[in-house]
């Protein structure tokens, strides 16, 4: 079972964003910037690691799930645009990250993350999640 397995189930906690029957969406614990989420797929065991390995169906609807997430991201937080990424270097569960830009230069995984007090963490998702349409 992947980490993202386990904080879907509950047995790991995390700020929830968002979540429907197939898909959930909740704050990267080591953000980029204030507001970076990802949204992933809940997948039978063992899970899928590569997004491209997706069924046309579930990853278009993954797709549309992470649209209203990044909506909301962009109501709540002071940014441009948000930036969409696909990495998986390191959790073996398809996801998609959500970042908040105002420059390019925002979207740099190889720069220092934030670590953001877990009382900010809290009141951001619950401030997306509530601008979740
Ligand atoms: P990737 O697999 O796309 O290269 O990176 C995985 C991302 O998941 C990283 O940005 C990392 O900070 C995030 N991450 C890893 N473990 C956890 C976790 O236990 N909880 C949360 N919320 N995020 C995690």
């Amino acid at each position: 079972m992947t980490i993202f397995s386990k904080i879907i189930a509950g047995e790991i906690p995390c700020y929830k964003v968002a979540e429907d029957e197939r898909f959930f969406a909740f704050l990267d614990i080591n953000p980029m910037a204030k507001g970076h989420t990802l949204v992933v797929p809940k997948l039978a065991e063992p899970e899928e690691d590569y997004i491209f390995n997706l069924d046309d169906k579930t990853l278009a609807d993954m797709m549309v799930f992470a649209k209203k997430v990044a909506l909301a991201i962009r109501q709540v937080i002071d940014c441009k645009r948000v930036g969409v990424a696909v990495l998986g270097m390191e959790v073996p569960h398809v996801h998609i990250h959500l970042v908040p830009l105002c420059r390019e230069s925002d979207m740099d995984f190889r720069k220092e993350k934030l670590s953001l007090p877990s009382e900010e963490m809290a009141s951001i998702a619950s401030e997306i999640a509530n601008a979740v349409k």
